[in-house]
């Protein structure tokens, strides 16, 4: 039997090597995932890196997609598409440059903490680079526990991003 379609939102992340192009080429790898489809997509915005280490400037975007995978299933395929982009895991240091990050924010009505997967993504309210572009595809939407994006928006911490042309 075929499990009903879902729709989820990714949080796409490039701060090293043309990260612009970066998120513009991993689009169409999101189309192809299998049981899958890209709906839509943000506009692209600039950030500054949250980090303790001096980094470029992220490049961030929210997918919008279709899926019939599990989340665990589409996780795999997430990690998959990062290391195609020559993605390299650093043990000794979070939130360090990278290519392309994609992490699952939010999959249908699905609340999930797991130490390996959580859904919505357990950063979201603090994070203006992806509740800015996840407004701008999703609309004011509301999440039990959370409140909605304007009010995460309006209580997340300050941070310098500018929505691209
Ligand atoms: P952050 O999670 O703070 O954005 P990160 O994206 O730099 O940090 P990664 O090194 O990409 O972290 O991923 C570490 C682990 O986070 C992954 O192996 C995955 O198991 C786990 N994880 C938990 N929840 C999620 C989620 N919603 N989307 C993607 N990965 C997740
Ligand atoms: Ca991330
Ligand atoms: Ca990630």
């Amino acid at each position: 039997m075929q499990s009903p379609a879902v729709k989820t939102y990714i949080g796409i992340g490039s701060n090293l090597a043309d990260p612009k192009q970066q998120v513009i080429d991993v689009l169409p790898h999101l189309n192809q995932i299998s049981q899958t489809r890209l709906l839509e997509h943000s506009s692209l915005y600039q950030s500054a890196a949250v980090s303790e280490i001096e980094q470029e400037d992220y490049i961030n975007a929210v997918a919008c997609l279709e899926t019939q995978l599990t989340p665990e299933q589409l996780l795999l395929e997430l990690q998959a598409i990062e290391y195609a982009f020559y993605r390299q895991r650093s043990d000794e240091l979070k939130w360090a440059p990278r290519t392309m990050d994609l992490d699952i924010i939010l999959y249908g009505n699905l609340r999930q903490r797991d130490s390996h997967l959580s859904i919505p993504h357990d950063q979201l309210q603090n994070r203006l680079f992806v509740l800015q572009p996840l407004q701008e595809i999703a609309g004011d939407l509301y999440l039990p526990g959370l409140g909605s994006l304007s009010y995460m928006i309006q209580h997340a911490p300050s941070l310098r991003i500018e929505k691209l042309a």
